[in-house]
């Protein structure tokens, strides 16, 4: 059996991962989503084992200690990290794995897991990824700015992925990401085992 795809959706802050991988999620119901330990406190509406394994700094550092994480970044002043155990174990079983996870956290996977499908969101224009991040509502002046100056740096790191999305609207975004996981499903290297049964075959 082929293994699964590691899919790994990242891009600048405000890009609109998260809601994009929500669509994904709701749309392929076979889709494994690696939920990540963070040291930020839960958000209303947000509970413990869903959005994320909500930890204090002391339990994120003994998950570190204990070399529990795929790779882990600081990220706005709080620690996120993508629990390795799990990923390995769907992927071998042939499930198809998704990471929402910020840049810095891609490029390290990115080392480690070169046969993983690296896919980056784009915002649409500077224009609206200024309102997106205005919008959060979170954000003072000063954090905004911060934020945004970050996120139009950030979008340089694009070029070292394999695939760009422009997320104009979540439902065409999310539709160019079914094309990618068609397209990568179809990869000869991986479909081994397709060609070997048929070059194998003593038939005719
Ligand atoms: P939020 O706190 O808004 O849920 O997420 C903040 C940022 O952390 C987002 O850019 C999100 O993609 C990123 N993030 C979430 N989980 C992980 C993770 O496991 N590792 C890394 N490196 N970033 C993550």
């Amino acid at each position: 059996m082929e293994k699964g795809l590691l899919i790994v959706v990242s891009g600048a802050s405000g890009t609109g991962k998260g809601t994009v991988c929500k669509k994904l999620l709701a749309e392929i119901p076979t889709l494994y989503y690696s939920i990540s330990a963070t040291t930020r406190r839960p958000r209303v509406g947000e509970t413990d084992g869903v959005e994320y394994f909500f930890l204090t700094r002391e339990e994120f550092q003994r998950w570190i200690d204990e070399g529990k994480f795929l790779e882990h970044a600081e990220v706005y002043g709080n620690f996120y990290g993508t629990p390795a155990h799990k990923i390995e174990e769907r992927l071998e079983r042939g499930e198809d794995v998704l990471l929402e996870i910020d840049i810095q956290g891609a490029l390290n996977v990115m080392a480690k897991k070169p046969d993983g499908v690296y896919i980056f969101l784009l915002p649409p224009s500077l224009e609206e990824l200024s309102n997106r991040i205005k919008n959060r509502g979170t954000e003072s002046p000063e954090t905004f700015a911060r934020r945004f100056k970050s996120a139009v740096g950030e979008i340089e790191t694009g070029l070292r992925y394999q695939y760009a999305v422009v997320n104009d609207t979540v439902d065409a975004a999310a539709e160019k990401i079914k094309a990618i996981i068609a397209a990568e499903r179809c990869r000869v290297s991986r479909n081994a085992a397709l060609f070997q049964n048929l070059t194998n075959s003593k038939e005719m």
